[in-house]
Order: C-alpha cells, then sequence, then structure tokens
C-alpha cells in the first residue's frame, strides 16, 4: 500500500516560531512521568541559577521527555521544553513527545542552538560536560554569547538514580527476556560449542523473545579464558572438564538488565568449585546487606571482606557492582570509596568475583533493587 501524506500537526500558539522549521506542538500538558522529572530538574537549574538546561545525551534525553531519536539536543527553559532534532525524527518527535515544542534543524551547527538560546533570551546554560566534546563545547560557547554555558556534571544522571515503578518493571522485563534466553542456550550448549556460538545465540534467543538488543556484547569465557573479567568471546571451546562464564543482558523499552552465571557442562573441577562457594558467600552476604542508609562503599566491603578472609583478595580486582537502568552502567559504582548512601528505588548489580590467571574465574552478578526495609533480587535464576 502506498503511504498517505502525513498530516502536519497545526501551531497552535501565540508564538512566533522560526521561520518554517518550528512547530509548537498540539498537547500543553506534559504527560507523567515526564512532568515531574523536568520539574525536577527546573527546580535544580533554579537551585543553580540558571534559565536554561541543554541536554545532549541520549539515553537522559530518553528519561526526560521519551523521545528516543538519534539527533536530539532538548533545551529546558523555565516554561519551555525545545527539541531540537531533524526531519528523520519529524514523526518520532510527534508521537514521543507530542508537549514539546519541535524544532527540526537542517543543519547541526552551534549557531542553530544558539538561535534558541536568543529566543528564549537565556543567560546562564546548564549542560553537562561529559556529553559534549570539546570541539562542541568551543563552538557553542561562541556562539551562544553573550549567555554563558555553566558546567553541571552528572545533573540528570544523579536524578536517574531512583527508579520509579514503571522503570523497574521495565528492568524486570528485561530480566525475564535475559534469563528465559539463557535457559533454552543452556539446553543447548555441549562440548564442542564455541564461546562466538553461545554468545550469538544469547542475542538470537534474546531478540526472539522480545528484546531490542543487546544490553552489551555479552561475555563468554570457556575455562582459562574467564580469568580476564571482560573478556571477548573468541574460539574458545567448550569442554566437559572446564566452565563457562556468561556475562549477558537484554535491552527491553530501553532499560537493561545485567547477569553472570557460570555453566558447568560436565565435573566442576575442585579449585574452581572452591572458589565457585567463596564467591557465592561474597554474593549472598553482600545482597543480604544491602538496605537503605548503608553506602555503596559498605556493600562493597562486606563482598570483598568475604574473599579476602579466604586468601583471594588479590584476585578481586574489581568494584562489587553498579548502578544500572538506561545505562548498563551508572551510579552508583558499588565500590571501594563510593560515599553514596543507599535509597529505596535505587538499582545495583552485585557481582564479586575471583580470577585465576591461566586456570579460571568464577563471578556470580544479580541485580538488586532498594526497597523502603531492605532489598528485592529482581532475577530469579538461581546460581
Ligand atoms: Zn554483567
Ligand atoms: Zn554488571
Amino acid at each position: 500500500m502506498m503511504p498517505t501524506a502525513r498530516k502536519r500537526v497545526p501551531i497552535a500558539c501565540n508564538e512566533n516560531p522560526t521561520k518554517g522549521v518550528a512547530v509548537k506542538n498540539k498537547m500543553k500538558t506534559i504527560p507523567a512521568p515526564h512532568r515531574e522529572r523536568v520539574a525536577r530538574l527546573r527546580a535544580e537549574m533554579q537551585r543553580r541559577k540558571l534559565d536554561g538546561y541543554l541536554v545532549q545525551n541520549r539515553m537522559d534525553q530518553y528519561w526526560l521527555t521519551g523521545f528516543t531519536g538519534e539527533d536530539g539536543f532538548v533545551l529546558v527553559t523555565a516554561r519551555q521544553v525545545v527539541l531540537l532534532t531533524d526531519g528523520r525524527f519529524d514523526e518520532a518527535a510527534d508521537i514521543e513527545s507530542p508537549w514539546a515544542r519541535k524544532v527540526l534543524r537542517k543543519v547541526r551547527t552551534p549557531e542553530r542552538t544558539a538561535q534558541e538560546f536568543r529566543k528564549y533570551k537565556l543567560k546562564r546554560v546548564g549542560f553537562d560536560p561529559g556529553h559534549l566534546t570539546v570541539a562542541e563545547y568551543n563552538g557553542l560557547r561562541k556562539a551562544a554569547r553573550p549567555a554563558r554555558l555553566v558546567a553541571v556534571p552528572g545533573a540528570i544522571l544523579d536524578m536517574r538514580l531512583l527508579k520509579d515503578e514503571g522503570e523497574v518493571a521495565a528492568i524486570r522485563e528485561a530480566l525475564r527476556v535475559a534469563e528465559k534466553a539463557f535457559t533454552r542456550v543452556v539446553k543447548w550448549i555441549k562440548p564442542g560449542r564455541t564461546e562466538r556460538d553461545i554468545s550469538a545465540r544469547l542475542a538470537y534467543e534474546m531478540q526472539c523473545l522480545g528484546a531490542q538488543e543487546v544490553a552489551f556484547p555479552s561475555i563468554v569465557a570457556v575455562g582459562p579464558n574467564a580469568s580476564l573479567p571482560h573478556y571477548e568471546p573468541g574460539n574458545g571451546v567448550v569442554r566437559n572438564d572446564q566452565g563457562i562464564l556468561i556475562d549477558w543482558g537484554a535491552r527491553v523499552n530501553w532499560y537493561v538488565s545485567d547477569l553472570t552465571r557460570m555453566v558447568w557442562p560436565g565435573h566442576v573441577p575442585p579449585l574452581m568449585a572452591k572458589i565457585q562457594s567463596i564467591v557465592k558467600e561474597a554474593h549472598d552476604k553482600a545482597i543480604e546487606f544491602v538496605k537503605p542508609g548503608v553506602t555503596a562503599h559498605q556493600v562493597d566491603a562486606v563482598a570483598r571482606r568475604v574473599i579476602e578472609k579466604a586468601g583471594y583478595g588479590p584476585q578481586f580486582g574489581h568494584a562489587t557492582g553498579h548502578g544500572m537502568g538506561l545505562d548498563g552502567h551508572e551510579a552508583p559504582r558499588v565500590g571501594k570509596g563510593t560515599k553514596i548512601v543507599l535509597k529505596p528505588g535505587m538499582v545495583i548489580t552485585v557481582e564479586p568475583g575471583i580470577y585465576i590467571p591461566g586456570k579460571g574465574g568464577v563471578r556470580l552478578e544479580d541485580d538488586i533493587l532498594v526497597t523502603e526495609t531492605g532489598y528485592k533480587v529482581l532475577s530469579t535464576l538461581p546460581c
């Protein structure tokens, strides 16, 4: 069937949009959950005496506005949310953020962005320095004059720390898909299959089950390869006398899951059995310690103490976990020195490991929601 011409959203405001390119969408009130998120950002802007805030990161934009387009700059002022994008995302912007003022720019230049600053007479515009390249910053700083750019590191990331019910439901769905795919793949694993076979099969099963994509490239490491915590799957072949470390996740509705399990196709070598029981104890004790009021550092310390006491401290060279949500790795880092205090609504991973070069490694990872009274393990696969 031939596509019919799409109806343009009529201009429904008194403002003079920039000639021919800006469209004020029909919906005026911001629906939940974005209403509350925009309000929180505005409160933060007020606190920092900013009259504008520029969001460049795609996941920050999605969290704030629901817009998923690859090309987007969101400018938040005291009264307006402006979505700068291009013609490819015209329809997506109408569907996903009909309440924002859409500007379809023909060229992605600092001047075009600065034009919006001038339209709202902005003087101090915040931005996240982690998401703007030096070239973009220099260009925009010049074009924006006399408006000043003010670096506010991690402003939206900090707000993303606490997940609402919808976000937790999305993470649960990403877990359900990842776990079901894993269960299918484990039945299919047998000696002779390679790490790459397993990684590809996991991605295939997750997509069949509803994942948009893999949350990150899966780590599948056979035998001694598992001593490299961030190993990339290669030609390692499954054997009856070696374990397989699998660290994988699905992205569903933009939210991710992140799990690690050990698979033993045959017998478990005694050293690996010993290591696995130590890692399991560290994993369980750290999870049981999770509750509001403790710091991420303390959760890490609980896991680390178990492994150190067993004599494997130097073989546990990474943090115990990390926050997760729209990104696979978000704040808080659950590691040494992280002073962030856990609060209900945070979702973190707990994933201690022991790695012995030349022999192998064991890591066990689960996704944990901090609740009012303690914690809830969101993953359901036994380990
Ligand atoms: Zn992982
Ligand atoms: Zn992880």
